[in-house]
């Protein structure tokens, strides 16, 4: 009996925290108010990767490491300073590809700055700061590979990427004779490449250099073209609420600034090395949605 009841009690508490943790994190509506209500209130939750070395990586010692970690990093104090509020504390959220648009919809983070590229259909349901980056997919293979050399090389092969990506859809749609599997993670996907379930993997150039650098003399990144022009165009953006062009804007002048005094340079260099596959975009100018 006695027994029974402590565990009643230990069931009411835990609900009891579960509801403080959602209302902590719950502005109106049981969602994030804002990127820019969150600065001013001093703790912003910034949604990234976790497991993509060079772009966003949680350490053993749980801190951050990567590109898209300083970038989020710098737009939010530089927007903190541009407003006179402090620097605000950060929580990191993984963010994973296929869950990008409902963690931002269901307001679990007030921006997300992930590989996240900028394409007509999530813009749809989120907003967009930026590009600050442009990459292009790319092919990741076995240093030993000796038959996947070219997009058109990979018919019959079995190619992985993760759901919810635009490189898992452009091979949908281009490639059908490739057999595509799934994963919810790049890093999935690598040790997929390394233990000989997959041929090769696919995704944008800057995810799969930074694997690749991680296992010195084990892979390969291939370029894609077609029509001797890159297979496709990613250009990163930073995901906020739908219609918050308040926050858009603020990013979007970050963001130019960021690039405009070498921080860009800078932060490529301290995360991706030579920076190959990589060049700075156009914060602001979405026209690459119409092409
Ligand atoms: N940039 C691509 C995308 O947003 C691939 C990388 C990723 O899945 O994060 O889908």
């Amino acid at each position: 009996m006695k027994n029974t009841t402590g565990r009643i009690l230990a069931a009411t508490a835990i609900v009891a925290t579960a509801a403080t943790a959602l209302t902590a994190c719950a502005g109106s509506e049981g969602g994030s108010d804002g990127l820019l209500a969150s600065i001013e209130a001093g703790s912003v939750t910034l949604g990234t990767k976790f497991d993509q070395p060079g772009l966003g990586l949680r350490n053993a010692d749980g801190s951050m490491s990567g590109l898209d970690v300083d970038i989020a990093t710098e737009v939010v104090n530089r927007i903190a300073e541009k407003e006179g509020h402090a620097e605000p504390t950060i929580e990191w959220r993984e963010t994973p590809s296929a869950q990008r648009e409902t963690l931002i919809q269901n307001g679990e983070v007030d921006m997300i700055a992930a590989t996240y590229s900028i394409n007509a259909g999530r813009a749809e349901t989120v907003s967009f700061g930026g590009p600050y980056l442009l990459t292009h997919q790319a092919l990741l293979v076995r240093a030993d590979e000796t038959s996947i050399d070219s997009l058109e090389s990979l018919d019959g092969k079995i190619l992985c990427s993760v759901t919810g990506s635009t490189p898992a859809q452009k091979v949908k749609e281009a490639l059908p004779g490739v057999q595509l599997q799934e994963y919810d993670t790049y890093s999935s996907c690598t040790e997929a490449l390394r233990n000989g379930n997959v041929d090769a993997m696919t995704t944008d150039a800057t995810i799969l250099n930074g694997y690749s650098a991680q296992s010195p003399g084990d892979f390969t990144v291939i370029e894609m073209e077609k029509d001797g022009e890159p297979f496709t165009n990613e250009h990163y953006g930073i995901g906020v609420t739908k219609d918050d062009q308040a926050t858009v804007d603020a990013i979007n002048e970050a963001l130019n600034a960021i690039i405009e005094d070498g921080t860009f340079d800078k932060i490529v260099a301290d995360n991706l090395g030579d920076g190959q596959g990589v060049s700075p975009d156009s914060p602001g100018d979405l026209s690459f949605l119409d092409k």
